[in-house]
């Protein structure tokens, strides 16, 4: 048997005649960039996320990057974000010009937590980045509060329809950013991204610095970017996200059934879910102290797994300038040793996942 890490094809079968009209109705408008799709997915994801507006863009990158600017993050600010992020994340503040100030996760549910956050804020700090990681909703109303004064500006690449209290990742913050890279939970058929907020204002920002900084035709009021969604891929999102809330609800079933099973297993520890929070299962991570041997093994198994993210920001050679080392931030070199992501997606089989799980379990002798 051969358990693929993540399987698109499954998915996209059932409704790829959906897919071929929306891609024929875009054909037909011969309107490829800020058409009527993009206007129409913008304001179907805003109600979806339970805010006032969303605005497309060019990937998650450039949505965290557009977002701290119109929170006014500039150069030389500090930024607090998670030490155990994608180093997309990084690359977004330093972008602004900023410094990424990591802050050491909870070693339960891999999530930034108030007090460290708030422990970290200086003088110059500007803004805070929490990371809903794995599609586990970081606490972001604590931090809100614990931070008074400062723009938080949620890192919702991994959590699409994740639900803390009675609101979903992205409605908290100051401004909510999402990644439509293809195998996110709402992904397009290429790059996209999208900024969602309350604010009017900001919106407006958005809005015009994603194309040229422009406000009307001619009229350039900021230095731009060229950082659009796309008509195509917002024609595909607009049919995804139709199914977005039950293909969670498949994810949330699946990790349910591997939660369960590896329960009993010494040597493995599941994914922790955050009481009153909705876990959306982007990745299924498990940390093992052997993650190297057990990975091989599954492999030999024909058993596909990922590492989310074997090094963490500070260590990698692009962030070497700010000057961190082993041991600045313990619980994120832990995980990036020890974490294991096992095969995620709608439509894993039970056959599937059981075979995995048994595979665990004879690598540990049970
Ligand atoms: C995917 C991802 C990003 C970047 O999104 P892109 O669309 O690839 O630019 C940022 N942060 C996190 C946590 C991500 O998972």
């Amino acid at each position: 048997m051969r358990v693929p890490f993540v399987d698109l094809r499954r998915e996209y079968h059932g409704y790829r005649r959906e897919l071929e009209e929306a891609f024929s109705g875009v054909l037909d408008s011969a309107a490829f960039i800020l058409g009527r799709e993009v206007e129409s997915f913008e304001s179907e994801f805003a109600s979806f996320c339970g805010c006032a507006g969303a605005v497309g863009v060019a990937s998650g990158t450039d949505a965290l990057m557009l977002a701290l600017k119109v929170c006014g993050v500039v150069a030389r600010d500090q930024v607090i974000t998670a030490a155990n992020t994608f180093i997309a994340t990084f690359d977004a503040i330093e972008r602004c010009g900023a410094t990424p100030v990591p802050v050491d996760p909870d070693p339960v549910y891999y999530t930034i937590e108030p007090e460290a956050t708030a422990h970290a804020v200086t003088g110059s700090t500007s803004a805070v980045v929490p990371v809903h990681l794995y599609g586990q909703p970081a606490d972001v109303p604590a931090i809100k509060e614990a931070c008074r004064g400062l723009a938080v500006i949620e890192d919702a690449a991994q959590a699409h329809g994740a639900v803390w209290g009675e609101r979903r990742a992205g409605s908290f913050g100051t401004c909510g950013c999402f990644s439509f890279y293809p195998s996110k939970n709402l992904g397009a058929l290429g790059d996209g991204g999208a900024v969602v907020t309350d604010d009017g204002e900001l919106e407006k920002r958005l809005r015009g610095l994603r194309n040229y900084g422009q406000e009307r035709k001619n009229e350039h009021l900021e230095v731009g970017y060229n950082s659009r969604l796309d008509e195509v891929q917002a024609a595909a999102l607009r049919v995804r996200l139709r199914r977005l809330v039950e293909n969670n609800e498949l994810r949330r079933k699946a990790a349910a059934r591997y939660s369960e099973s590896l329960r009993g297993v010494d040597g493995i520890v599941p994914p922790a879910e955050r009481p009153g929070a909705s876990h959306v299962y982007h990745l299924f991570v498990v940390t093992c102290e052997e993650r190297d041997d057990l990975r091989r093994h599954l492999d030999e198994r024909g058993i596909s797994t990922g590492v989310h993210y074997p090094t963490a920001p500070h260590l990698q050679q692009a962030y070497r300038h700010l000057g961190y080392g082993p041991g600045s931030f313990p619980v994120a070199e832990r995980l990036s040793s020890q974490v294991l992501s096992l095969p995620m997606f709608p439509y894993i089989t039970t056959e599937e996942i059981d075979y995995t799980c048994e595979s665990i379990a004879s690598f540990f002798g049970a």
